[in-house]
């Protein structure tokens, strides 16, 4: 049954994975971030291929978040208020390291189960330097699970229940028609298929110019993704999605099939190659011996960026991924008649 192959304490403690990579990738200069060692209790060295790794999912989903924190409507070229909603957050730290850099937006919404929203808010509580970013006169519930400042808020909810992450999402002040990203990073994967679509046809349906960021994993099927699932399965992380969107066209057909206008997937080995930054790649590739590129290979092969768009206000021509170089012959298409 699918509740014995996924259990609720062992998705959850795939944020502790990811907080322990994201530190180790700090440790050995892949990234900057100053916030994210508050919540990892004990720092462990991750292999060089695991820190790459991590750097790709992070370089891809910030650049991404970049570009449209820097958008303008083509028509006036003019700012207007942003939001960010990050579906499944864990101890994600980028609105405080947004912050630092003067780039956070007008209101960045987290949202992930309530043990999880409970820890995150007490390592806030207890953090001046945490306290700092959001403001002297936040409000911070332990027993709630919550933190609510003017520009951010974090809410437990069970992103399953729709009626009930529609009712958090008006609680937390968000306005619909302001243009929002969300990202799902590591998260609609664990959940049955019926509520990754209900989550991204609710997404595509509540805000009219918006970008949904996913990362997760794809191709169950071959012998590295089968090994991929049982592992994640021992520990009770069934990819419960992964056979409903198995393939970049998959994914892309969830969001196009949900209400969005437009959806591109790359598998990360091309986002490396084509969207990571090619100067911050020559840094970080000096940073560690790194000899295992077949297994870079099939590792990046099996997880994929997505991006969905509904752009009602005009504002992301420029956002994605670059156009790809047709790669065809390059015979003219005419023929001289003889
Ligand atoms: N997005 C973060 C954390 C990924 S771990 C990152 O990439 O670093 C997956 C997170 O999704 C966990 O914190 C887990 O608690 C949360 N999650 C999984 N299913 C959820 C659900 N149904 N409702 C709310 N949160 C959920």
């Amino acid at each position: 049954m699918a509740e014995s192959r996924s259990n609720r304490a062992a998705v959850q403690a795939t944020n502790d994975d990811a907080s322990a990579s994201k530190l180790s990738c700090v440790k050995k200069g892949y990234i900057k971030d100053d916030y994210v060692q508050l919540f990892v209790r004990r720092a462990i060295r991750r292999s060089p291929i695991i820190n790459r790794g991590y750097f790709a999912r992070w370089a891809a989903l910030r650049k991404l978040l970049l570009q449209f924190l820097d958008s303008v409507a083509t028509s006036d070229q003019t700012q207007t208020k942003k939001q960010i909603l990050s579906l499944g957050a864990g101890f994600d730290t980028m609105y405080f390291q947004l912050k630092d850099e003067g780039k956070a937006p007008h209101l960045y919404v987290e949202l992930d189960f309530k043990e999880v929203t409970r820890k995150k808010a007490t390592v806030i509580e207890n953090s001046s330097q945490l306290r700092d970013k959001i403001g002297a006169n936040a409000s911070i519930s332990i027993e709630q699970g919550h933190v609510l400042s003017d520009h951010y808020k974090l809410l437990p909810v069970d992103l399953r229940d729709i009626p009930t992450l529609s009712d958090v999402i008006s609680f937390a002040n968000m306005d619909p028609s302001l243009p929002t990203f969300i990202i799902a990073e590591c998260v609609l994967i664990y959940l049955e298929p019926d509520s990754s679509c209900a989550i991204v046809n609710w997404a595509s349906k509540t805000f009219s110019t918006s970008v949904f960021f996913l990362y997760e994993q794809i191709h169950p099927d071959d012998a590295f993704g089968q090994q991929m699932i049982r592992n994640l399965e021992s520990r009770g992380c069934a990819l419960l999605s992964i056979y409903a969107t198995p393939t970049l066209l998959a994914k892309e057909k969830l969001f196009l099939d949900n209400g969005w206008q437009r959806a591109v997937a790359w598998d990360m080995l091309k986002v490396y190659g084509s969207f990571v930054d090619t100067q911050e790649k020559r840094r970080i590739e000096r940073l560690e011996l790194f000899d295992e590129f077949e297994e870079w290979h099939m590792m990046q092969e099996h997880y994929c960026v997505t991006y969905a768009m509904n752009d009602a206000m005009g504002l992301f021509g420029e956002l994605g991924f670059p156009i790809e170089a047709k790669t065809t012959s390059s015979s003219p298409s005419y023929h001289l008649e003889e």
